[in-house]
């Protein structure tokens, strides 16, 4: 136990860093054009905040939630996704008052307690953005554009954007009504779990991937059948600004997100090549959310990309991710007095801004060049009792092999100078 992580969790090692490093820049460079600002929330919230008393009937919030009690028998969920996170501190800090839209980005763990498979993790992580306060459907073609340009800017081929208008509260419950007697003869046929959805939340049949249960929906009315003219025009617009771009996207009407808020717009990104869990992202419209948590109504929109299979899809399709840790100078040093001077050294090396390092395992002097190469330092400084006698080093490059014997009092502009080239 003591030696093996909980399952469905990761060690993010320092061999893979340097990726979740690189998502992270393109992420923050991302939102700095498209301009969003930063926010960061409790990694715990109050269960309340994503069950909401009347209880969302999705997996995430009924089965999947990791719930205790604290010490103070207060009832604390670790957080399963942030867009209900961002909606209470926006409330909750007053961000109504500030010029709206408000835009922010987030990027973190969320916690789920899902069946775990590759690609479907209990801790897992998201780079999202919500923005609320506006309803204009430029926003949604703004949010659903900076997803696609953060793929694009990673790489990422063979990505398909799908999207779908689920409506709003005045065209669902028409929706619900025509889906459930469409589906009242049906309903036995389908699997145990959109059973149980079948009075609950029958939009989320749309969504199942159990063959039987496609078969028997596939003629089911869609939301798109049953928009009102107000969402219709929305929908509509969403996919004219997305045009008027360029932008590439398929309407899948029986895309409909796993969380009961959305409204309007939802979209979800697939990669083709991660396997059964394809999905990269998706995010989608969730108007009435500010005051179904106890706030002033304000619009809102945003999106969640899940890291892990971000980065799953990059490798599958060989991309690069820049490489970290590159060491300037390796100090190889023989014998005690050399051993204090390169301790003198590589201090003052790092103060000039020079990655270095000195052996600290009492390697031999041969096996210190070894290690050395092995990180692909660009030079290596050799000193022994000799060359400390001189006051020298001799300063080895890596790539052409030359050596060069330089003072010791000059060694830093040296190699200043020359890892400057
Ligand atoms: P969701 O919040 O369910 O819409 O998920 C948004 C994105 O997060 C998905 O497209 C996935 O890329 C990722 N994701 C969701 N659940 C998991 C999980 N259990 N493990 C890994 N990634 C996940």
């Amino acid at each position: 136990m003591l030696t093996s992580r909980p399952k469905g969790t990761n060690d993010i090692l320092p061999g893979q860093v340097n990726k979740w490093h690189y998502l992270e820049r393109i992420a923050g460079e991302i939102c700095r054009e498209y301009g969003y600002s930063e926010i960061r929330t409790p990694v715990f919230e109050h269960t309340e905040l994503f069950s909401r008393g009347v209880g969302d009937t999705t997996d995430v919030v009924e089965k999947e939630m990791y719930t205790f009690n604290d010490k103070g028998k207060r009832s604390i969920s670790l957080r399963p996704e942030q867009t209900a996170c961002v909606v209470r501190a926006y409330v909750e800090n007053k961000l109504f008052a500030l010029p709206q839209p408000v835009k922010v980005y987030y990027a973190g763990p969320m916690f789920r307690y899902a069946n775990v498979q590759a690609g479907r993790y209990r801790q897992f992580h998201q780079f999202g953005v919500e923005v609320l306060g506006s309803k204009d459907p430029a926003v949604d073609a703004e949010v659903i554009t900076m997803a696609m340009d953060f793929y694009h800017r990673l790489g990422l081929r063979g990505l398909e954007l799908h999207i779908n208008s689920v409506g709003c509260n005045d065209c669902r419950p028409l929706h619900r009504e025509k889906l459930q007697s469409y589906l009242a003869s049906r309903v036995e046929g389908l699997c145990k779990l959109c059973q149980s959805r079948f009075s609950r939340n029958p939009m989320r049949i749309l969504d199942c991937k159990e063959e039987k249960c496609l078969e028997l929906s596939k003629e089911a009315p869609t939301t798109t059948d049953c928009l009102c003219e107000n969402c219709a025009a929305h929908f509509n617009k969403v996919k004219q600004y997305l045009d008027d771009i360029g932008a590439q996207y398929i309407v899948d009407n029986r895309l409909v997100r796993g969380l009961d808020y959305y409204t309007n717009t939802a979209f979800e990104i697939m990669a083709s090549d991660i396997g059964a869990q394809s999905s990269i992202g998706g995010g989608g419209r969730y108007d009435g959310l500010t005051e179904e948590i106890g706030g002033p109504a304000a619009p809102g929109i945003g999106f969640a990309l899940g890291i892990e299979r971000i980065i799953a899809a990059m490798e599958r399709q060989g991309l690069d991710f820049p490489v970290e840790g590159q060491l300037d100078v390796y100090i190889a040093s023989l014998g005690e007095k050399a051993k204090q001077e390169a301790f003198k050294l590589v201090y003052t090396l790092r103060r000039a801004g020079i990655a270095a390092e000195i052996d600290l395992m009492g390697r031999s002097l041969k096996a210190q060049m070894k290690f050395a190469n092995r990180f692909e330092t660009s030079f290596t400084l050799i000193m022994g009792e000799e060359e400390i006698e001189r006051d020298i080093a001799v300063v080895r490059d890596m790539f052409s092999g030359e050596q060069q014997e330089v003072p010791l009092t000059g060694v830093v502009e040296y190699l200043l100078k020359q890892l400057r080239k």
